[in-house]
């Protein structure tokens, strides 16, 4: 049996109430097209190959990939892609297959070392939304990040994370996993997450400029934001656009919603600098 490797976070989850849990947060109906991100030994994969029309897993690690064939290799509507999830031109890999193609939920147990760059891969940016959405995507993640993804305004994780990622899905938490259900056991404890991608999404006027206002006015969280936005908008003219806003002038970034966040931006898209 292949020894699990640090480097590319493995950590298999045993825990058979976490996985009917991520499998039941997918909510897997006839037709659906599963998205696998690094399917490991095949845990979560074998439970989606009994709800799934289909499911494509792409996996890094050749070892495994080897395990995987001689385990599933059998099952028609299961495809294996070996190779790097972040380089990954999914639709270029799977015009060959059309049973798999498009697959519409993606169901995963990711590695942690590289969850903001698969979560940027599967909803794109604000500037670049990912043009085809998913309808749903299930995550099994590091805690502290699920903590962070689904907090609301006004709380204690709501940060720029939340904003981004909330402008462009709805996030919503599942359960917590301790770190006991895997083996080895991670260093942290994990959460499953449920995303539903935006298909609208509120027009930014200048989405640089968003950015900028949202790394400014949480780069020191405790402060109020008419400090933390001192250097790109003068005081008045915050107090007046937090009015027409009605928002309270000694608001702190945290207390911002994300429709909030866009209609400041678009306000301020003429006045900020880059
Ligand atoms: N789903 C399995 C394994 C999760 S561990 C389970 O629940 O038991 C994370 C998995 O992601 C490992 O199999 C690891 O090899 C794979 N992985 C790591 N980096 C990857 C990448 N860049 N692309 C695809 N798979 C990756």
């Amino acid at each position: 049996m292949p020894q699990a490797r640090k480097q590319f976070g493995q950590h298999w989850l045993r825990s058979e109430k976490a996985l009917q849990k991520i499998v039941a947060a997918a909510g897997l109906v006839e037709g659906d097209r599963v998205l696998e991100i690094g399917p490991g030994r095949g845990a979560l994969t074998r439970p989606l190959l009994e709800k799934a029309a289909a499911v494509v897993a792409v996996e890094i690690d050749r070892d495994l990939c080897k395990l995987l064939v001689e385990k599933l290799g059998k099952i028609d509507h299961f495809l294996l892609l070996q190779g790097d999830v972040l380089s990954l031109d999914l639709e270029a890999a799977l015009a060959a297959f059309p049973d798999f193609q498009q697959p519409n939920k993606v169901v995963a147990n990711i590695p942690y070392n590289i969850t903001g760059p698969i979560l940027e891969k599967l909803l794109g940016a604000i500037a670049t939304p990912n043009p085809h959405p998913f309808d749903v995507i299930v995550l099994l993640l590091q805690k502290e990040v699920a903590l962070r993804l689904c907090a609301r305004p006004g709380s204690r994780n709501y940060g720029a994370l939340s904003v981004r990622v909330q402008y462009l899905a709805e996030c919503e938490w599942i359960c917590d996993v301790t770190a006991k259900a895997f083996q080895p056991p991670p260093k942290v404890d994990s959460a499953v997450v449920r995303l539903r991608p935006r298909q609208f999404h509120l027009p930014v006027t200048n989405v640089r400029k968003l950015e900028t206002l949202v790394k400014l006015g949480f780069a020191t969280k405790r402060k109020m934001l008419r400090n933390n936005l001192m250097s790109v908008v003068e005081r008045d003219r915050l107090n007046q656009l937090l009015e027409q806003l009605e928002i309270n002038s000694q608001a702190r970034a945290e207390d911002l919603s994300v429709e909030n966040w866009v209609a400041l931006s678009n306000q301020l898209a003429e006045e900020v600098k880059d």
